[in-house]
């Protein structure tokens, strides 16, 4: 096929393990999915359905490379924050169909331009600018669903310059695995390779020029960086 110019690049993960990368299609993120997150940001938790929203697949950064510090804010945020990755798509799956298309897991930041979060929320205005900005989605490399299995409980943590800025447990999300994906699936038409950040635990803290990141989820991964 001839194309007015070259298309861009596929965006892949890398597999621990394993010489195939794992190619990715989009990128969906839960909000408010820890209470003690949500309170630090001032909303009450909730338990009717999930907060979605979206950054773009080229945002990731993959394990070990910089992370810039991106323009317009003062005040760039870590949010830690275990990584689905789908195998399967669909719609409007039930939870068994839900959990069957996770082909693996990992763990990464959502960063976050908390000052246009903020005043975008204060405006009634969407998150894009806030959260879907180039290199906001820092991830470590996948681990398959076929050699970890699915983890129920694992402890999620963000070191930032050998300090630990955040910690808690995956089996503290307010909706789990299942429900994130079958509540997505009524959404949007699910697709092999899209990813889901699944939301972050309290701490939440900015993040300066310099800085060395260490984000891991137990027995899934580690992702490191640093914020040039
Ligand atoms: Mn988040």
């Amino acid at each position: 096929m001839d194309f007015v110019f070259a298309p861009p690049a596929a965006v892949s993960v890398p597999v621990a393990g394993r010489r195939e990368r794992f190619p990715v299609h989009r990128i969906y993120c839960v909000g408010r999915n820890y209470a003690e997150h949500a309170r630090e940001m001032g909303a009450a938790p909730e338990r009717g359905t999930p907060m979605f929203f979206m950054k773009p697949a080229d945002a990731l950064v993959i394990d070990g490379a910089d992370v810039p510090y991106p323009s317009v804010t003062q005040d760039l945020h870590h949010e830690v924050e275990m990584v689905l990755a789908l195998g399967r798509g669909g719609r409007d799956l039930d939870a068994a169909a839900a959990l069957d298309c996770v082909w693996g897991y990992g763990v990464g930041l959502d960063l976050t331009r908390r000052d246009l979060q903020a005043a975008a929320k204060a405006k009634g205005h969407p998150w894009d600018v806030a959260k879907g900005f180039d290199a906001s989605a820092p991830i470590s490399a996948l681990r398959a669903v076929g050699d970890i299995g699915h983890p129920r409980t694992a402890r999620l943590r963000l070191t930032v310059n050998g300090a630990l800025r955040q910690e808690g447990d995956i089996a503290d999300m307010l909706f789990g695995v299942a429900d994130i994906v079958r509540e997505l699936s009524k959404l949007f038409t699910l697709m092999p390779g899209d990813l889901v950040y699944t939301g972050t635990p309290a701490g939440v803290a900015a993040l300066q020029r310099g800085d060395a990141f260490v984000a891991t989820l137990d027995g899934v991964g580690e992702c490191r960086g640093r914020i040039v």
